[in-house]
C-alpha cells in the first residue's frame, strides 16, 4: 500500500475486525499511548467496532495535556516580564495553567506569540535583538530534535536574547509507570508510531521482559490501528509477549540517529512531573550543562505567585492514565467543554475529552464504516 487512501480501506478494515473478534478467547485491555491514535480510534468507531473482545484505554500520549502546570504558570509569569515575549505552539495557549492560559495572559496584557516550530523562535529572536525571547519547549520525543536544532542554531548565531523553559516528556518511563501501578488494568500497548520514528523501538525490549505486555508500534490510520490491535491479540493469547513494529514504512528499529544526535549533544535525561500523573522517574529532559546560560528557568526569577484557581473538578489524572474515560467525568460537555475547558485533554488536538467530545456522538456514522 503506497497512499493514504488505502489505509483506510473499509473492506479491509471490515476483514481485520473480524479477525480480532474471531481470534480472541476472552476480552483484551490495550492502551494506546498516542492521542493522536486515540483520535484516530474514535474517528473511525473502531473503539466500537471491537466493543466486548477489545477494550481500548486511552494514554497519556498528549505532550501538550501532560505538561505540568507550574511550568504553565512560569510561561504565563515570563509572558508579564517587561521586555520578554514568551513563544509557544498554538496548542498551549489554552491550556489552563493553575491560575489562567497562555492566552488569557496575552489578554490581560502578557506578551505570547504562537508560533510552528522553534526554529521560528531564533529567527524571531535574532529580528527583535531588544526582546528577550523565551520558547515553551514542549512535546515528546517526536519535536525534541527540532528544539535541539533551535538551541544550537541559537549558539551558533551568538543569540543573547533566546532561551528555552524546557518541559519535553519522555514516553517510555510513563508507560513504565502505568504497568507498575497497583491498579493497572492494561494488558498490552500500542506504542506511539511518531515517537518510535525518531527513538526506534529497541528501548521497548526490556519493558516487555520485565512486565510480560505486548509492545506494538502503531501508526494512525484505521488499517494501522487494527493491525497493531490484531498483533497484541495474538501475542496475548498465545502468551507470547514481544515487541513488533507494524509501522514499517515510518519505523526504523534504531530510529532516526540523526535526529538522536541532536537531542544528545544538547539534552540528557531527567526526571519530570507529568501533569496528573505526578513526577516520573527520568520521564523528561534537561538541558546540558553547557547550555544552562540558554535555560529560561535559570535566566529568569520567579515573580510572586497569583491567586490560585481551583482545579479540583479535572480529574484529568485519571482520564491521562486510563483510570477513567472522559463521559465517566462528571464535567465532560457540561461544566468542561472545548469551548470553555477546565483542563488540559479537553483543549488539546491529541487529548482523549476532546476526543471524545468531537467524535463519541459521531461514532454511528464513521469515516471508515466498521460492523458493529
Ligand atoms: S472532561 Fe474536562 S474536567 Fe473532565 S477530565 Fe476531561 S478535561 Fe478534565
Amino acid at each position: 500500500m503506497k497512499f493514504l487512501d488505502e489505509f483506510r480501506n473499509p473492506e479491509l478494515a471490515r476483514r481485520l475486525v473480524e479477525q480480532i473478534r474471531r481470534e480472541t478467547s476472552q476480552p483484551w485491555v490495550i492502551m494506546e499511548v498516542c492521542g493522536g491514535q486515540t483520535h484516530g480510534l474514535l474517528r473511525h468507531g473502531i473503539d466500537e467496532a471491537l466493543a466486548g473482545a477489545v477494550e481500548l484505554i486511552h494514554g497519556p500520549g498528549c505532550p501538550v495535556c501532560v505538561t505540568p502546570v507550574e511550568a504553565i504558570d512560569f510561561a504565563c509569569d515570563l509572558s508579564r516580564r517587561p521586555g520578554t515575549v514568551l513563544a509557544s505552539f498554538g496548542d498551549m495557549l489554552r491550556v489552563p495553567g493553575s491560575r489562567e492560559s497562555l492566552a488569557q495572559a496575552r489578554a490581560g496584557g502578557g506578551h505570547v506569540r504562537m508560533l510552528y516550530s522553534p526554529l521560528d523562535a531564533v529567527a524571531f529572536a535574532q529580528a527583535n535583538p531588544d526582546s528577550e525571547v523565551v520558547f515553551f519547549a514542549v512535546g515528546f520525543e517526536t519535536t525534541l530534535p527540532a528544539t535541539a536544532l533551535a538551541v544550537l542554531q541559537a549558539r551558533q548565531r551568538g543569540l543573547r536574547n533566546f532561551s528555552i523553559l524546557p518541559a519535553h516528556v519522555r514516553v517510555l518511563p510513563a508507560m513504565e509507570a502505568i504497568v507498575a501501578a497497583p491498579d493497572n488494568r492494561v494488558q498490552a500497548f500500542l506504542a506511539a508510531g511518531h515517537v518510535c520514528t525518531i527513538t526506534g523501538y529497541r528501548e521497548y525490549h526490556e519493558l516487555v521482559e520485565r512486565a510480560g505486555v505486548p509492545i506494538v508500534v502503531a501508526g494512525f490510520e484505521p488499517l494501522d490501528l487494527l493491525e497493531g490491535i490484531r498483533e497484541c491479540v495474538r501475542q496475548l493469547e498465545q502468551r507470547r509477549p514481544a515487541v513488533v513494529n507494524r509501522y514499517e514504512r515510518s519505523v526504523r528499529e534504531a530510529g532516526n540517529p540523526q535526529a538522536r544526535s541532536f537531542v544528545e549533544e544538547v539534552f540528557q535525561v531527567a526526571d519530570q512531573p507529568w501533569r496528573g500523573l505526578g513526577v516520573i522517574p527520568s520521564g523528561g529532559f534537561e538541558l546540558r550543562d553547557r547550555f544552562s546560560d540558554l535555560n529560561a528557568r535559570r535566566r529568569f526569577p520567579r515573580s510572586a505567585p497569583l491567586p490560585i484557581l481551583d482545579q479540583s473538578r479535572c480529574r484529568s489524572g485519571d482520564v491521562l492514565s486510563g483510570r477513567i474515560r472522559p463521559r465517566e467525568c462528571s464535567e465532560f460537555g457540561t461544566g468542561c467543554t472545548p469551548e470553555s475547558p477546565l483542563g488540559a485533554p479537553m483543549v488539546s488536538s491529541e487529548g482523549a475529552c476532546a476526543a471524545y467530545y468531537r467524535y463519541a456522538p459521531a461514532a454511528a456514522i464513521p469515516v471508515c464504516p466498521l460492523p458493529g
